[in-house]
């Protein structure tokens, strides 16, 4: 399986052939214990279900190879999966982390992480020289990216940040959700770590709440903190949830490729529209950093965009309110298209302007979604 591609080691779940029934679905082990050795040992290496599961090896090894790591720990969501990253830290530790990012985990840094014996600077994550100016020496030990970044689809330089990294001897780790392992490999850039909320592309079908952090190296102090923290707060992913996640990996490159070519469609026709006042979508090239995008998302732009409306909030959730095949619902990266109004989700201090409606671009026919959207605003405009 090495020489081939890693869509093809992902659509074969890296060649998870079980061996004693050449079943090609791997089983789903729901053990929690497991029978040592007469001679008091485990020989198998598996002794109980917090700090490991088979089928969750499995999931994790797939996950591995998508992003070209050395080792990945598979949680039960991803706030559970970043939040162990930032509580694996040597503490007292200062971060640098983006204005612009997944929201809950911007509220837990501005109010948990403190009590945790971190200190958080915020900054704007599309300015490296920013993000070099809040290091301070000796003190700074992570830099959290996210990229594109949720809600606003600005991108993060991952190269640039991980050689300030390097240079302040701190790690770089990337929420790399909405690129997906198939249009950007942050480890390949010098990232020490990638996370994802598996909940959306990786698993695809609204169906499972999973997170993952995949770490450069294995023998790093990061990564055994991490996995001692998965394990004594039992944060690890379920099995039935991993062999879910492991039959969603399969189509993700198929899907992802998809939902990048009606994303593209989608953001092309209504850039021009008399009432959207900025169609956000990094692969229009329009957008501030399409010239990066280009660079660290290869083979396409993603399926998420977010459309401003020149009608303000009014409009943006009349809108919403009149689309019929968009379903209203928080989430991203499933098969159904999605459409929420962040700023209502947000609440007060979001740097989200409320003039916006977040789009996650699922699988339905792209004219559908078009002419949805055009019914939607013709209704809008007519209110
Ligand atoms: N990171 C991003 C970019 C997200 O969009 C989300 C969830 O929306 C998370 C992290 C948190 O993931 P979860 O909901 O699986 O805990």
């Amino acid at each position: 399986m090495t020489n081939t591609s890693r869509e093809t080691r992902c659509v074969q779940a890296a060649g998870a052939v079980e061996s004693e029934t050449g079943a090609i679905v791997p089983p789903v082990h729901i053990a929690t214990t497991f029978e040592r050795d007469p001679d008091n040992s485990y020989p198998r290496g598996f002794t109980y279900g917090r700090p490991h599961n088979a089928t969750v090896q499995t999931c994790e090894d797939v996950i591995t190879g998508l992003e070209s790591g050395a080792a990945t720990l598979a949680f039960g969501s991803g706030m559970a999966a970043a939040i162990s990253l930032f509580l694996a830290l040597p503490r007292p530790a200062h971060v640098v982390a983006p204005n612009v990012m997944y929201w809950a985990l911007r509220n837990w840094l501005k109010t948990d992480a403190a009590s945790h014996g971190l200190s958080v600077t915020f900054v704007d994550a599309t300015d490296l020289a920013m993000i070099r100016e809040a290091i301070r020496p000796g003190q700074t030990k992570l830099i959290w990216i996210e990229t594109p970044s949720n809600p606003l689809w600005s991108l993060a330089d991952i190269a640039g940040c991980a050689t300030i990294a390097r240079s302040a001897g701190a790690n770089l780790a990337v929420d790399s959700t909405a690129a997906t392992p198939v249009l950007s490999q942050p480890l390949t850039l010098g990232a020490d770590v990638v996370m994802h909320s598996a909940t959306k592309y990786l698993n695809g079908h609204s169906d499972v709440l999973a997170g993952t952090l995949t770490f450069a190296s294995a023998d790093s102090e990061l990564y055994a903190a991490a996995t001692r923290i998965r394990s004594t707060h039992g944060a690890i992913l379920g099995p039935f949830e991993a062999a879910l996640l492991l039959r969603g990996l399969r189509t993700l490159f198929v899907r992802v490729e998809r939902q990048c070519l009606s994303a593209r469609a989608i953001a092309e026709h209504f850039a021009s529209h008399d009432q959207i006042s900025h169609a956000l979508y990094p692969g229009l090239a329009t957008h501030p950093q399409y010239e990066l995008a280009q660079r660290q998302m290869v083979g396409g732009s993603g399926g998420m965009l977010s459309l401003r409306f020149a009608g303000g909030q009014a409009a943006a959730i009349a809108v919403a309110s009149t689309l019929k095949v968009w379903v209203r619902a928080t989430s991203l990266g499933g098969v159904e298209s999605l459409v929420e109004h962040r700023a209502s989700v947000e609440g007060p201090g979001t740097p989200c302007p409320d003039d916006l409606l977040r789009l996650s671009v699922g699988l339905e026919a792209v004219d559908d979604l078009i002419k949805d959207l055009d019914q939607a605003l013709a209704v809008a405009h007519g209110n």
